[in-house]
């Protein structure tokens, strides 16, 4: 949420982070890693919509110590002025029981999250805000179709869980590496494509063709989320070139090729 003003962007306090220490580890495939965090800070955070987002704070990379950061009118600073190390993520499961959430990262190359979520072990310190709006599944929608790239693995995952079990959903699902590949929850009525992204091709080389080729039945939603500039030319294909009303799409730019930190363009 921004305002304008003549001294330039004035951003709302995104909510404060909530401290966490991180409660296990799951590796699901060689790509992505579940990290469950928990901690009684967590107690009344309310995740009420799928494909939601929190930002996880982060230890400097090389530290084991999390430094709280304060907030500066548009950004959140480190005591020393630097920028804290804080990434975006879709809540998953979150257990107002035992206080715990699961977060899925995906492991790449150079990423300070992925190399955490690699490394990351019992009792290490993050922080946790949020959570940012999610996704409002139209109940009626006559289908959906989803689609991203490894980044929304997690999120299409919930999607899954949550849409209504009596609508098609065809999901499109870019891969960079094969061993991404995972089984996704079971909707009863829904179709998996996986695609791979040929080695050495831009992000969503294989995605926006698959999504361009895709029938789209009347009435039916389409959420998308994946790298930024691949959000971009489906946002463009689906809104002047099938003419579809925006109400109807839901494309999210999750991250920028060669930009470390998210894209979150919402
Ligand atoms: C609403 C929202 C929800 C998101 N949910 C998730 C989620 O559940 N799980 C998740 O893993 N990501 C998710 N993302 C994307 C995540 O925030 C970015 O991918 C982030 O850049 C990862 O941080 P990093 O520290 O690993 O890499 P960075 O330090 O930010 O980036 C380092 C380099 O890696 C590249 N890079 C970044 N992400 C990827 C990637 N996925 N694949 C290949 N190269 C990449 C960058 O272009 C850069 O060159 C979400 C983003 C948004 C906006």
């Amino acid at each position: 949420m921004t305002e304008s003003s003549s001294t330039g962007r004035i951003r709302r306090e995104p909510p404060t982070y909530r401290r966490v220490a991180v409660a296990g580890v799951t590796p699901l495939t060689p790509r992505l890693v579940r990290v469950t965090v928990g901690g009684p800070e967590l107690d009344g955070l309310v995740i009420e919509q799928p494909a939601a987002s929190v930002r996880l704070l982060l230890p400097a990379p090389g530290s084991s110590e999390l430094v709280m950061p304060t907030w500066h009118g548009n950004e959140f600073l480190l005591p020393d002025g630097s920028r804290p190390t804080i990434r975006t993520l879709t809540p998953l499961r979150l257990d107002s029981t035992t206080q715990e959430l699961d977060l899925e990262i995906v492991v790449h190359e150079g990423g300070a999250a992925s190399a955490w979520a690699q490394a990351a072990r019992p009792g290490d310190k993050a922080a946790i805000s949020g959570p940012g709006r999610g996704y409002p599944i139209d109940a009626d929608a006559s289908g959906f179709v989803l689609g991203g790239d490894e980044s929304a693995i997690p999120a299409i995952g919930q999607l899954l869980e949550m849409l209504p079990a009596d609508k098609p959903v065809h999901v499109i699902v870019e891969v960079a590496d094969p061993a991404a590949r995972l089984e996704l929850p079971k909707h009863p009525a829904a179709t998996v494509d996986w695609y791979d992204l040929p080695a050495g091709a831009p992000p969503g080389d294989a995605l926006v063709p698959a999504i361009i080729s895709t029938e789209l039945a009347p009435g039916s939603r389409i959420w998308a989320a994946g790298e930024a500039a691949a959000m971009q030319r489906i946002r463009r294909h689906l809104l002047d070139e099938r003419n579809l009303p925006r109400s109807e799409t839901w494309i999210r730019g999750y991250w920028k090729s060669g930009r470390a930190g998210d894209a979150d363009d919402d």
